[in-house]
């Protein structure tokens, strides 16, 4: 890793106009990472552009700043930017699809690709790879850069780092949460980190609709597979009804799992195309694998895909009899 980040830190010392990215739908540790990142090279005095597919989560906004240049990828205003950039670095994500509207951009760009991310069997289109599955998170990934490069952790940056750390290990509890990240984090709060108002911030600014929308994916709850298999939908006629947007569904697979017995749980998210589905395993059925067998990927514990032009009604019960394959082949 050591080696790696030292190419990176070069490649930035002799490059100027930097775009950063991430996935489809970001979460706290793409926004997070990016941010972080993007204030490490400000403060270098490199010209900074954070383009995405999606728009920045209505719950992320609080650490935002004037500065910080964060924009929803237009092709008309924005392929020139991408198509004339120096370095593109993009994060949290193994499949550059994942970017959505911008992955063709980026495949024609002659920009140097720096991809920064902790997910398994990453698609290889990067000249430089900070690629660490072990690793908590992507903002993990992007702290050990910064300490590398010896640039001070002040506020600015400490903030966004908590953020995707504490989103992507369940608020340091998920497996990869270790004395070594504690010691970090612990360096994050004597920056001036305040581990309350960031919870807060994230988890207790929620609307009213959202918990509507949560008691209809209740609602819907079916357990299967012998009591090891649970899964809830939304459609979009829920989300209509509900007032709710795309974002609020976010942590709502994790209540598949605090059931006792169950192994695997599914969410399933309607779209305007297709659907999302949301995996979560809580014991030995890898659920990046499962989610694979349709299109998706992610990690062994938390995984995802999206199945485009699909009717949820029509595909589930295809998904469900493949998870049930899953979980007598690998169930503890
Ligand atoms: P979530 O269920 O929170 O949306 O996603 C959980 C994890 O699954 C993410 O961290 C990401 O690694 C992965 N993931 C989610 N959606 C997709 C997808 O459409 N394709 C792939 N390859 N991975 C996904
Ligand atoms: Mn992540």
């Amino acid at each position: 890793m050591k080696n790696t980040i030292k190419n990176i830190i070069e490649k930035i010392d002799l490059s100027n106009n930097f775009i950063i990215t991430t996935h489809v739908n970001p979460d706290g540790d793409a926004i997070g990472s990016e941010l972080a990142l993007a204030r490490y090279l400000q403060s270098l005095g490199k010209n900074v552009t954070i383009i995405n597919h999606s728009p920045t989560p209505d719950y992320l906004f609080f650490m935002l700043n004037s500065k910080d240049n964060v924009l929803e990828f237009k092709e008309e205003l924005h392929s020139d930017l991408i198509k004339n950039a120096d370095v593109i670095f993009t994060l949290d994500m193994s499949q550059l699809s994942r970017t959505k509207s911008l992955e063709n951009f980026i495949r024609k760009s002659t920009a140097t690709k720096i991809c920064i991310d902790h997910h398994p069997s990453p698609e290889d289109y990067a000249e430089l790879s900070l690629v660490e599955t072990t690793s908590s998170s992507t903002g993990e990934l992007v702290y050990y850069l910064i300490k590398q490069a010896e640039v001070e952790i002040t506020l600015d940056i400490a903030l966004p780092l908590y953020v995707a750390i504490m989103t992507d290990t369940g608020s340091f509890k998920y497996e990869r949460t270790t004395a070594n990240l504690h010691r970090i984090i612990a360096e994050l709060l004597d920056a001036g980190v305040v581990p309350i108002s960031v919870h807060q911030e994230i988890y207790d600014q929620g609307s009213a609709n959202r918990i509507q929308l949560l008691g209809r994916a209740f609602n819907s709850l079916v357990i299967a597979g012998d009591g090891k298999l649970a899964y809830m939908k939304i459609s979009l006629n829920d989300l209509k009804e509900t007032n709710s947007k795309e974002e609020d569904v976010e942590g709502f697979v994790s209540y598949t799992l605090s059931i006792k017995g169950v192994e695997v749980g599914l969410f399933f998210f309607e779209l305007e195309n297709g659907f999302k589905i949301s995996l979560r395993s809580s014991t030995t059925v890898p659920v990046n694998k499962l989610a694979g067998e349709f299109n998706g990927g992610g990690h062994f514990f938390a995984a995802g895909a999206r199945l485009e032009d699909k009717s949820m009604k029509d595909t589930i019960p295809k998904i469900i009899e493949t998870a049930n394959q899953y979980i007598k082949q690998y169930s503890k």
